[in-house]
């Protein structure tokens, strides 16, 4: 855990140089750890990169500039290289990796293999409440990237509410509020919810504004998954008013989580989302919002197309609803509409390892059983219920490319993963936005990709002394091959390590070199300082 300003013995030898008027200057080369020399350094600012060096002692960059001669223990020749901070990634599920019993797979590789040397949790309103002994049993496990912890809605709501489809009483809004401000003033970055997902989804917007209010009176974000990315209830536009007026009325910088127009009813509307963010950014409203790079998002087939009602009870209840021919016609018919939002049969790639329908299309694999497609996904999702198990991945292309490319060159926009297991995004997010929009579409140069996946990253969490490269800053630096880095993950083949690398530092110690990973397990759980307001 780190809450410190310490400035590293190597500053304070520095100043004490400049001190001395010079007397340093004519002495031996400063000695450091390391010294990445001769990239093309871009510092997670806003500033022209420049041809130079970087150098890192201890856990704090000791140099950043022009060519300089040091006497160091690592020489790393980086010219053609990009050096820059290492990627902070803002929205991610990595507590499969951090939480693993396996210390292996807390070295978080997915993520250092691909630039990211820090990961904000809790997202989606799943952040619990006990920040401070969460933070130090992750800090005691030994993890590879740096972890930002949010309190989360859903964590709260479901400690005091249950599972309840009701408003909270006073006493019980008194208690929620109790554990947000708690959180916060233990060092949470700020307050997130998933409003899509039960039981958040229960909660009216008072709710939400009263338990934002606790984070944003002591400086913490309002991180929302919204309500609705597409036209499920109260749709995409009314969702982002929403969300817009929590964190207006709460005193709490909004920032949307994973933004995105969902589904055909939807597709075409980023400008109208941009005009709304935008009038209320110039009204004063802090609002940002992370992005992934991808087209579709992962899912099931049971998930997106199935009516929640049809698998209350679980999978053998489906198959007695199924066998009742009224209800099983209310299934489909409802099914049909899902697949309609969803862009139909062509839209759904079925992703399950191993299965006869793998890497084909709902429409693909229907069309070669001869039936059609809503029978088609029932019956492979009646097959997997029969069975156990899994089988019914999809990967779900509802996204429209001008959406994903106009938002992404929003001033306002970062990068983010939204990481999770069964998607490519998990493995592959930053070199994948670098390969696809930067490379070949030019969507965003180089310099904005940089700046959105660090500095600006930095910003908006406010975490401290990271996300740029400058003297006394902690050393996070990465050093990647502009000709190498490329995802490897695949949507068939989500779990392939990214590659082009060359170096990654966490904390000053080497987490990636030439795309292998250390095994250093350096990372940290950054908590903020504790504001005025607690207890
Ligand atoms: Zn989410």
């Amino acid at each position: 855990m780190s809450r410190t300003n310490n400035r590293s013995l190597t500053s304070l030898m520095a100043l004490a140089c400049s001190l001395a008027l010079g007397a340093c200057a004519t002495t031996a080369p400063p000695p450091v750890d390391v010294v990445i020399k001769g990239g093309t350094v871009y510092d997670g600012s806003e500033d022209a990169p420049f041809t130079g060096d970087v150098a890192i002692a201890g856990d704090r960059i000791a140099y950043v500039g022009p060519p300089k001669s040091f006497a160091a223990k690592r020489v790393i020749e980086a010219g053609g290289m990009i050096v820059a901070p290492g990627f902070i990634d803002p929205h991610t599920h990595a507590d499969i990796f951090l939480r693993s019993d396996d210390p292996a797979e807390r070295v978080n590789a997915a993520w250092l293999a691909q630039g990211a040397s820090t990961v904000v949790i809790g997202v989606d309103g799943g952040g619990t409440p006990d920040v401070a002994e969460d933070a130090r049993k992750l800090a005691a496990s030994g993890i590879g990237t740096n972890v930002v912890p949010f309190v989360g809605f859903g964590a709260v709501r479901s400690r005091v509410l249950g599972d309840a489809a009701r408003a909270p009483d006073e006493a019980e809004l008194a208690r929620m509020k109790d554990m947000v401000a708690g959180a916060m003033c233990a060092g949470a970055t700020g307050f997130s919810t998933g409003l899509f997902y039960a039981p958040q989804s229960f909660a009216t917007t008072e709710e939400v504004i009263a338990l934002a209010r606790e984070a944003g009176s002591r400086g913490g974000l309002y991180d929302t998954h919204q309500r609705d990315e597409s036209s499920y209830t109260i749709g995409l536009m009314d969702s982002s008013r929403e969300a817009i007026r929590i964190g207006e009325e709460a005193g709490a910088p909004v920032h949307f989580a994973h933004i995105k127009a969902l589904g055909v009813d939807v597709q075409g509307k980023a400008p109208e989302l941009i005009a709304l963010i935008d009038a209320a950014r110039a009204r004063g409203v802090d609002v940002t919002a992370d992005q992934y790079p991808w087209l579709a998002s992962g899912s099931s087939l049971d998930a997106s197309l199935l009516p929640r009602w049809a698998v209350d009870g679980g999978g053998q209840a489906l198959l007695a609803r199924l066998g009742e021919p009224k209800t099983a016609a209310r299934i489909r018919s409802e099914m049909e509409e899902n697949l309609r939002r969803r862009g139909g049969a062509k839209s759904l790639l079925l992703t399950a390892p191993g299965r006869p329908w793998t890497g084909r299309t709902l429409a693909e694999y229907a069309a070669a059983q001869g039936t059609d497609p809503v029978d088609t996904a029932l019956a492979i999702i009646a097959q997997v219920v029969r069975e156990g198990g899994s089988g019914t991945e999809v990967a779900s292309f509802n996204m429209a490319p001008e959406d994903v490319e106009l938002l992404m060159q929003q001033p306002w926009v970062v990068t983010s993963s939204d990481g999770s297991l069964g998607h490519p995004r998990m493995f592959a997010t930053y070199p994948e936005k670098y390969r696809t929009y930067v490379r070949e579409r030019g969507t965003i140069d180089l310099a904005r990709f940089i700046r959105q996946s660090t500095g600006q990253v930095a910003d908006i969490y406010r975490i401290a002394e990271r996300g740029y490269l400058k003297r006394g800053y902690f050393a996070d630096v990465l050093v990647f091959d502009p000709a190498k880095f490329a995802p490897r993950a695949t949507y068939l083949d989500p779990r392939e390590l990214s590659v082009g690398v060359e170096a990654l530092f966490v904390n000053g110690r080497s987490a990636v070199e030439h795309s292998h990973i250390t095994g250093e397990a350096a990372g940290r759980v950054l908590l903020r300082p504790q504001p005025e307001n607690c207890p």
